[in-house]
């Protein structure tokens, strides 16, 4: 699929580092409670570690126990992009940075109800918080 940001894997490997290539890039996980924004309060925007786009604000996370960060909803929604994961012998729904294509989690119909009832799961690698 087409994505506004097209680089080459080369490009990717020496822009970001090897934690953000391999979530980004390989759609890889951090490991829980080990990223920089799981346990983080501070209030701001965080975009892609990828490509600066805005994908969540703090509005939005919650504490979810996880491990990872956790937001109810995207800032914009059309800057993400959800489609059906079937890697791992799951069924999960992946979602991604619709201007790079950067793998970011995963969502998961388990969020708090009074806020729509959705947990996008998202590694801190993949993010980059603009503080206010
Ligand atoms: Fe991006």
């Amino acid at each position: 699929m087409a994505t506004e940001i097209e680089k080459t894997d080369a490009q990717w490997r020496e822009e970001l580092t090897p934690e953000q290539y391999a979530v980004l890039r390989q759609a890889g996980t951090e490991r829980a409670f080990t990223g920089k924004y799981w346990d983080n309060h501070e209030d701001g925007m965080f975009r892609c570690a990828g490509c600066g786009a805005e994908l969540f604000s703090s509005d939005t996370k919650f504490e979810s126990g996880s491990g990872w960060p956790s937001f109810t909803e995207p800032a914009f929604a059309e800057n993400v992009d959800v489609k059906e994961d079937r890697s791992h012998g799951m069924v999960r729904t992946e979602v991604t940075c619709k201007k790079c294509g950067g793998h970011l989690g995963h969502v998961f119909p388990d969020g708090p109800r009074d806020a729509g009832g959705l947990r996008y799961c998202i590694n801190s690698a993949a993010l980059d918080l603009e503080a206010k």
